[in-house]
């Protein structure tokens, strides 16, 4: 269908290969692969010859119909979409976007809340998901799960 060969390198050891990955994804057509991305598997990659996990980065386009999409690397101008397009250049970036905007979260808190939590605690901060009916917020700091309260929209 849309799958396309990639030839990657390992960023840690340099090991070049080939992969075959799907380049396209339509919200609804395979809830296996959006259970991926959710759970951060989608990208990641473990290296056969240095056995180190990484997320992989090459041209992936999202769409939600009617809600958004999301491109990762994404070298051909945007494709022609009625929803909002966000680009990213990593799949830790997509990750993180997709969960954002799946639990409908507003993405300007998620990132002011994250850069405070970091300021604040000096470790690793990952979005984590965001309840509407509470207005609540929740990060992994390093592996602490903290929920913030924020009601406030960004303007
Ligand atoms: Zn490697």
């Amino acid at each position: 269908m849309n799958k396309r060969l990639f030839s990657m390198t390992c960023p840690y050891c340099d090991h070049p290969f080939e992969i075959l990955k799907e380049t396209v994804l339509i919200a609804g057509m395979d809830p296996g692969q959006e259970e991926r991305i959710q759970n951060g598997t989608y990208f990641s990659h473990v290296c056969s010859r240095c056995g180190r996990l990484y997320a992989l980065a090459y041209p992936f386009y999202y769409r939600k119909p009617g809600s958004y999409a999301i491109t990762l690397a994404w070298d051909k101008p945007e494709k022609e979409s009625p929803e909002r397009v966000y680009s990213c250049a990593t799949g830790e970036q997509f990750t993180k976007l997709f969960r954002i905007l799946e639990s409908q979260a507003d993405w300007r808190v998620v990132f002011r809340l994250e850069r405070l939590l970091k300021q604040k605690y000096n470790k690793s901060v990952v979005f984590e998901s965001f309840d509407s009916n509470k207005s609540m917020y929740y990060f992994f700091v390093d592996s602490d799960l903290k929920a913030i309260h924020c009601k406030t929209k960004e303007k």
